[in-house]
């Protein structure tokens, strides 16, 4: 299987500030990945590199075949690649309808248009129900669900999830990751989800790697991670 994304030697962070020290990254075509790690161990830094919002200090990040080190945030929708960032970022005073059409403007004809919202509306039935009220009314879950959806309107290739969990219910929690899951068995969708919430997001996900304090410490197939007992007792409290 070709690789999706592949991160090569990746340096980056803040001014002098190194964060991420000579990283290597790889997310097969369809898989889910998760990067798990404490509070301040580089995840956003590494996802906010990768989606362009910030300029790494070397290395490289190769997308779906097309080198992507320079290319800006804003142009990475339209090659298949879209980031959804922590709180998910919604237009508060915009309707849950024109929040998904705000993720569906790079399809070029209207019926494309409607036949992603219709898409979307049958992969997240509460959106369904609430797509006339504000995103500002609506429930944690529904917000980083309307994230989730909105960055599917755009038909990608990859969706990078930075922290879905935050501020959810254990039950949330378990709907939205197993909706992310569903996006990749159905839609064939490639996800990397970042996530502080270590035993779940290896439960959803198929291999996972560990960053701690800007670099890779251990990485390999989710059940055996979750399964190995300084896994357990560092990051699961277990
Ligand atoms: P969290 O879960 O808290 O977001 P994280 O693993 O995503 O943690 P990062 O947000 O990537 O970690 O932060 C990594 C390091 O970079 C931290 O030491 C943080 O203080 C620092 N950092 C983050 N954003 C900035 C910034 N804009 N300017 C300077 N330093 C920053």
């Amino acid at each position: 299987m070709s690789a999706m994304l592949q991160v090569r030697d990746l340096v980056a962070g803040y001014g002098q500030a190194v964060v991420l020290e000579h990283v290597d990254f790889t997310v097969k075509r369809g898989e889910v990945v998760a990067v798990v790690g404490a509070n301040g161990a580089g995840k956003t830094t590494l996802l906010n590199t990768i989606a362009g919002v910030l300029q790494p200090f070397s290395g490289s990040i190769t997308f779906d075949g097309t080198d992507i080190t320079k290319t800006p945030a804003h142009a990475l929708p339209k090659q298949g690649l879209v980031l959804v960032p922590e709180g998910g970022r919604l237009f508060p005073f915009m309707t849950v309808e024109e929040n998904l059409e705000m993720g569906g403007f790079s399809r070029r004809k209207a019926s494309d248009f409607a036949d992603s919202l219709e898409e979307v509306m049958q992969l997240f039935p509460i959106l369904k129900q609430r797509r006339a009220q504000f995103a500002g009314h609506l429930s944690g879950g529904e917000r980083q669900m309307c994230a989730v959806a909105r960055a599917v309107m755009s038909r990608p290739k990859m969706i990078m999830l930075d922290e879905p969990s935050v501020g959810l219910s254990p039950k949330m929690v378990g709907e939205v990751f197993s909706l992310v899951e569903n996006l990749a068995r159905t839609k064939g969708i490639t996800v990397v989800l970042v996530e502080q919430n270590v035993q779940e997001a290896l439960e959803v996900s198929d291999r996972a790697y560990v960053l701690d304090h800007g670099r890779f410490v251990r990485n390999g197939s989710s059940a055996e991670l979750g399964g190995d007992p300084a896994i357990q007792a560092a990051y699961m409290g277990l």
